[in-house]
Formats: C-alpha cells, sequence, structure tokens
C-alpha cells in the first residue's frame, strides 16, 4: 500500500467532469509532479486531497486512514499557492510563526522552529521584514518557511515557482527538491513546464483532460512517451503521421500509429556516415537556431521537415541550405499510438 492512495478519484462540477476515474499512489518521501497543460484538473486534484474541495467519487488514503471526509484542518498537509499568499501585515517571522501559534505550541518552541525555518529557505537577516519588501521569490520561500514549519505529513506545492523569473525559478527548484529530502518529506508539485518536471521529481504523472495519461520516471517519460500527447507535450518529439514516415523512410507504420522522433537522437553530417540500423538521408538545412548549449537545426529530407539538437560546438556549424546527410536510428523511430492514451 502506498503512502497516499487516489482510488478511481471522480469530481464534477455540474456536468463538467474535471478528474475522471484517477488512481494511483505516492510513495512515502517521493516528490511528485503533476504535469499538465493549463485546465487539465492539477489544482483540483491537489484541492481535493487537501480537504479544499470534496470529491464526487473515489476515495484518498493518506497513511492508511481514508481522509476523503476528514475536514481540511484535520489532515496535517501544508500548501504552497502559486500567487503569494502571505498576510501583508505580518512580518516572516510572524508570517512563519502562523501555524505554530495556531497550534498553540510553546512560546520557545515556536522561536526554535520559525529560526529554523527560515534558515532553511535562506531568508535569515530577513524575519523583521514585511512581505511588500520582499521579492517575488523571497515571498515563495517564507511561504514555503511557513508550510514546513509545522512539519506536515504531506507539502503541495501548486505552481509556486510559474510567477518567478527564470534564473531565481531554477535556484529554488533545487532548494525545494533539498528541502524535500532533508525532511523526508513527500510532496506533490503541480507543474505546466516539462523542464520543470525533469528536474524536479522522482516520479512525473502526466495529466491530459482529467485523466492520466502516463506515469514514470523523469528519464522513462522523456524516452519513452506511450501516446501522440505524451510526445507533443515532453521533449520536442518530431511528431510524423504513418503518410510523413513512409515520404521520408520508404518504410511502413503499423496502422493507427504515428512515429515520435526526439531530436537528439538524429544525427547530422556534411559526410555520409555508415550508417548501421538506420535510415541515412540527403537532407537540406533550413535553418538554425541556439538554445543554450544545444544547436537547433531545421532540416529537409524527401520534403519532410525534421528538427535535429546537437550540442552547440562551433567546429561543427551548418549554414543555412547547406546539404548535410541525416542519420536516423531505427530504434530511435518510436511508433506509439496516434491520439491520446487511456492508462489503465
Ligand atoms: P489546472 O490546475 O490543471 O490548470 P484546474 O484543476 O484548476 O486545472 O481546473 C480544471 C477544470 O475545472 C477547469 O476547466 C476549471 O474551469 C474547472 N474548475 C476548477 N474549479 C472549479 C470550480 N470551483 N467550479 C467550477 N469549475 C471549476
Ligand atoms: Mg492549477
Amino acid at each position: 500500500m502506498s503512502y497516499i492512495e487516489f482510488n478511481n478519484v471522480v469530481k464534477r462540477f455540474g456536468d463538467n467532469t474535471v478528474l475522471d476515474h484517477i488512481s494511483f499512489g505516492i510513495e512515502k518521501g517521493d516528490l511528485v509532479t503533476l504535469l499538465g497543460p493549463s485546465g487539465c484538473g492539477k489544482s483540483t486534484l491537489l484541492r481535493c486531497l487537501s480537504g479544499l474541495e470534496r470529491v464526487t467519487e473515489g476515495t484518498i488514503v493518506l497513511n492508511g486512514r481514508d481522509i476523503t471526509n476528514v475536514p481540511a484542518s484535520k489532515r496535517n498537509i501544508g500548501m504552497v499557492f502559486q500567487q503569494y499568499s502571505l498576510f501583508p501585515n505580518m512580518t516572516v517571522e510572524q508570517n512563519v510563526a502562523f501555524g505554530l501559534k495556531m497550534q498553540k505550541a510553546p512560546a520557545d518552541e515556536i522561536e526554535n522552529k520559525v529560526k529554523e525555518a527560515i534558515a532553511m529557505v535562506e531568508l535569515t537577516g530577513k524575519e523583521k521584514a514585511y512581505p511588500a519588501s520582499l521579492s517575488g521569490g523571497q515571498q515563495q520561500r517564507a511561504a514555503l518557511a511557513r508550510s514546513i514549519v509545522t512539519e506536515p505529513d504531506v507539502l503541495l506545492l501548486d505552481e509556486p515557482l510559474s510567477a518567478i523569473d527564470a534564473k531565481l525559478r531554477k535556484a529554488l527548484q533545487s532548494r525545494i527538491r533539498e528541502i524535500n529530502q532533508e525532511l523526508g518529506l513527500t510532496s506533490i508539485f503541480v507543474t505546466h513546464d516539462q523542464d520543470e518536471a525533469m528536474v524536479m521529481s522522482d516520479v512525473i504523472q502526466l495529466f491530459h483532460n482529467g485523466r492520466i495519461e502516463q506515469a514514470g520516471s523523469p528519464v522513462e517519460v522523456y524516452t519513452r512517451p506511450v501516446s501522440e500527447f505524451a510526445a507533443s507535450f515532453i521533449g520536442s518529439y518530431n511528431l510524423l503521421s504513418a503518410d510523413e514516415f513512409g515520404r521520408l523512410t520508404g518504410d511502413k507504420v503499423a496502422s493507427g500509429n504515428v512515429v515520435a522522433i526526439r531530436p537528439e537522437t538524429v544525427g547530422i553530417s556534411a559526410e555520409r556516415p555508415a550508417g548501421e540500423e538506420a535510415y541515412v538521408l540527403e537532407a537540406r538545412v533550413k535553418s538554425s537556431t541556439p538554445r543554450g548549449n544545444v544547436l537547433r537545426y531545421e532540416v529537409v529530407a524527401n520534403g519532410i521537415q525534421l528538427r535535429v539538437d546537437t550540442l552547440f560546438r562551433s567546429f561543427h556549424l551548418f549554414d543555412d541550405g547547406a546539404h548535410v546527410f541525416i542519420e536516423l536510428p531505427r530504434h530511435a523511430c518510436l511508433q506509439i499510438p496516434v491520439g491520446v492514451a487511456r492508462a489503465a
């Protein structure tokens, strides 16, 4: 039995089914990401777990106890939201102490725990500051300290970093991951950003229209998408219809399938490669775009356009219009079902 279990959870608002028979388990100490486009039901599932929302059908079990009908205040679940939810008229210290005061903890215990939580989120020195004087990143750190100080069984983080700029976001991603490990917390992190899900998670639950499309480790989900939707959402796959794949390679695809090819599995070279167990095709470079340490080419082979990612090494650049060879390893051409999968 898992530490948290969702059993056939259904949530309807009127006749809008927002969660459609969600079933999965979360192991103690794991950081699980709910990844999916906006509106697919991620926040609703968190709200059902925290008790802010009632499920329409199904059950939720936490640490062996059915909490489906337990009031929110009796679930011992901490939550951090996207919008900064600090009390504006309280200092950082007062915000962080709030939960412990409500629990009527002794004053010296409050003082120690608040100090520790503030140090953990690296806000030492800002104890007396008011939220309005803090940056967005600092406010989210304070909100995080406020959630962990009461030692919740589970920490829920609903897109806590989506309003924070890229560089700071990376630092906070690592800090959240570290805190999760240091405290042995079981956490659920919601995001619509695949890169964020990749770096944060022990397990990714990929959501689509109120259902789980795919679950697995970041590497599994990245390298073995189970459906066209999964491949379109993660890993910037080239997705080719059976007809397009036929025109590209001359090979057939099982009916009902499309072919997904990750851009970094495609080789590009000036000389014809030996190409064992691979399709070797002549192609023309259409354009190239630097993306950090990766150079992404758009090439055209047999009338089909493909993305090809290479490590950005200056001695390997091809100009637009260059005549090149591309090499598609057969094992990298994944045949997957058209449309969305239906998780069992
Ligand atoms: P996500 O967090 O994945 O972006 P949400 O769980 O917030 O998605 O919302 C999923 C769907 O449920 C949306 O269509 C949203 O409009 C609907 N929804 C969420 N909360 C309510 C509510 N309180 N009343 C009616 N519809 C809601
Ligand atoms: Mg949401």
